[in-house]
């Protein structure tokens, strides 16, 4: 794969970081295809890296007009979404949201993981909301990835495995149906008589509803 990129990206100077053991090997193990590499490091050309400097300059620009005085910390809509990290996801867009209407909480894969589970008990107890939506999607980074190679790999650079679960999984239905019961047997979570489950395609934008 190094000697494909060599030979035709006019961008090596980006394959250094490309080049760093894990992320790099992981994604294009993951996708395994030349098209997406291609594809991902030409995206990765269209910006400055590191981001941070261009990120504070548009956040300045922003902020000149920026006015939430008129918002208060608790959920307009009293509702928290559970969804991935997946950067193809924009929640606010995905659901016509608009600031200050819900909690968004996010993590790999959208798992109900004991964190989730942290947000979601002082969403609720102390924060107002009384409904949840949880959002997995299609292509996840998650979905049919071996957690024994990606664990073997973690051990064989660190020499420990992780004291996580990495949440993967197979089918993106069932694991919402999964993420919803951790969700109804938690006694951190006061309210679960509206918990809705989706599955979000990324190419056409649908939810699909999972029952
Ligand atoms: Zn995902």
């Amino acid at each position: 794969m190094a000697a494909f990129l060599f030979e035709r990206l006019p961008v090596f100077p980006l394959l250094v970081d490309l080049a760093q053991p894990c992320q790099a090997r992981s994604f294009f193990r993951s996708r395994g295809r030349r098209a997406d590499a291609v594809q991902y490091v030409s995206a990765m050309a269209q910006h400055p890296f590191p981001n941070v400097d261009d990120f504070v300059s548009r956040n300045a620009a922003r902020a000149a007009d920026f006015d939430a005085s008129g918002l208060h910390k608790n959920p307009s809509r009293k509702v928290a979404i559970v969804t991935c990290m997946d950067a193809r996801i924009d929640v606010f867009a995905m659901l016509g949201l608009e600031n200050g209407e819900a909690h968004i909480i996010r993590n790999a894969g959208g798992a109900v993981t004991d964190d989730a589970i942290r947000s979601l008990c002082l969403s609720q107890r102390a924060l107002g909301t009384e409904e949840i939506l949880v959002i997995h999607h299609t292509d996840c980074g998650l979905q049919n990835l071996s957690e024994d190679e990606f664990n073997a790999d973690l051990e064989a650079d660190l020499g420990v495995r992780p004291p996580w679960a990495l949440e993967s999984f197979r089918d993106p239905h069932d694991d919402v149906r999964q993420s919803i019961k951790r969700i109804e047997l938690s006694p951190y979570i006061p309210e679960t008589s509206n918990v809705s489950g989706f599955v979000y395609d990324v190419v056409t934008g649908e939810l699909d509803p999972v029952t």
